[in-house]
């Protein structure tokens, strides 16, 4: 008999929801991570009494009650709407792009005034087979929405230019015509009243949680203290990368204090113009509408991922998708070894998706 019946790597969502439900039915439970807080990526960290989303900006939103209700179970979670504004050298936009947007754009009136513009415009590009990126965004909404509000931005998040990016990065544009700013369509959304934290401290709760722990410093001795073994880390450094390194697209956070209560007056502002360096400003008190008399504001960088740095998006191009097949295969193959969340599968996964994941592999794990 091992002293854990499940050892966890990983105190993200992923692995904190796996391990409130193994020890929802009786099972002896460690959970490590190799950070020296839980939450993984939704962690939050305390400035001025304010919720800094230390990993970037998470808004949960899903259309699932069941999942809804799962979060909502262990801690309220607020009204908080995403609708993020745009800011094209100086000029405000609201998006998601709608009658909002339009009528800043081109003072129209109506969704027919509206609807007309666009039809034009896409009609006097005349683009009948999409190249690339440029050309698909231009023959979904015209040239004034992509030059102002898409090219650079994208530009910037990619690091590459829209003419060089593939037309499939963008099946289709949401393009609303009613007065709706709010960026999910999702029945469900909000934020955690109090924090992140509160959601991954209710999952935790009565659990051995070790911080500042890294599996492959002692991996042999982990591997012997459970029976089954949880694992949520990247799952090319779990196969000591024998197939090669996995590629992600990183972020820079820089996040300041300021001595003013209101900076932006609005949680997301996306620069989307070429010369400004950072594609958002994230003001992170308004996610929780917080009156404190000061505030934080991140600005967001996108970067190319070295070795060392945080992984952030999974580039799933052919060639890492068939590394990863590699990778999956050899998982499929260790015994009492379960892998899950978005670095074990190499995948972008939202919270509800996570969520939904975790529950689904404790059912059929547990069933
Ligand atoms: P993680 O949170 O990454 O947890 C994995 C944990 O494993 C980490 O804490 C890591 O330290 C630990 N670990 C890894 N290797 C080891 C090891 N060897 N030993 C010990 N511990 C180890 N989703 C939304 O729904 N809405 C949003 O608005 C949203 N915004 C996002 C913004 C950004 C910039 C990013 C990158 C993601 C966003 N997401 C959002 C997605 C969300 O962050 C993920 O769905 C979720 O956090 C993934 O949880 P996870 O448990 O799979 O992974």
């Amino acid at each position: 008999m091992k002293e854990y019946d499940y050892l966890i790597v990983g105190a993200g969502l992923w692995g904190s929801i796996f391990a409130h439900e193994a020890n929802n039915r009786g099972k002896k439970c460690l959970v490590i991570d190799r950070r020296t807080h839980t939450g993984g990526n939704i962690f939050c960290e305390n400035v001025e009494g304010i919720n800094v989303h230390k990993y970037g900006a998470h808004i949960f939103h899903t259309n699932d009650k069941e999942i809804w209700d799962y979060v909502n179970s262990f801690v309220e979670f607020n009204r908080y709407t995403n609708s993020p504004v745009a800011n094209f050298n100086g000029e405000l936009y609201n998006l998601p792009f709608n009658m909002n947007t339009f009528y800043q754009l081109w003072k129209v009136r109506t969704p027919e005034e509206a609807k007309e513009k666009i039809r034009q415009q896409v009609e006097e590009a005349g683009i009948t087979d999409p190249k690339n990126l440029e050309e698909q965004a231009i023959s979904l909404v015209g040239t004034d929405i992509y030059e102002k509000l898409i090219k650079a931005y994208t530009e910037k998040q990619w690091g590459r230019k829209a003419t060089e990016l593939p037309a499939f990065i963008i099946k289709r544009l949401p393009v609303r015509f009613t007065f709706d700013n709010n960026y999910f369509n999702d029945r469900y959304q909000g934020i955690p009243i109090g924090g992140y934290n509160k959601l991954t401290e209710g999952l935790l709760k009565n659990i051995e949680v070790r911080t500042g722990v890294d599996f492959f410093e002692n991996r042999e001795e982990f591997t012997n203290i459970a029976e089954t073994i949880v694992y949520t880390g990247p799952i090319d450094e779990y196969f000591g990368f024998q197939f090669g390194q996995l590629e992600y697209r990183s972020l820079r956070f820089d996040n300041q204090l300021l001595d003013q209560e209101n900076y932006q007056g609005n949680a997301v502002v996306n620069y989307t113009d070429g010369e400004t360096p950072f594609t958002r400003i994230i003001e992170h008190k308004h996610f929780e509408f917080g009156t404190q008399p000061k505030t934080v504001i991140t600005h967001e960088y996108p970067q190319e991922w070295v070795k060392g740095a945080e992984p952030y998006y999974p580039v799933n191009d052919d060639k890492n998708t068939a590394v990863f097949n590699q990778y999956k295969e050899l998982a499929a193959q260790e015994e009492n070894v379960i892998f899950g969340g978005r670095l074990a599968e190499y995948r972008y996964y939202d919270m509800h998706q996570v969520v939904g994941s975790a529950l689904k592999k404790v059912k059929t794990h547990f069933s």
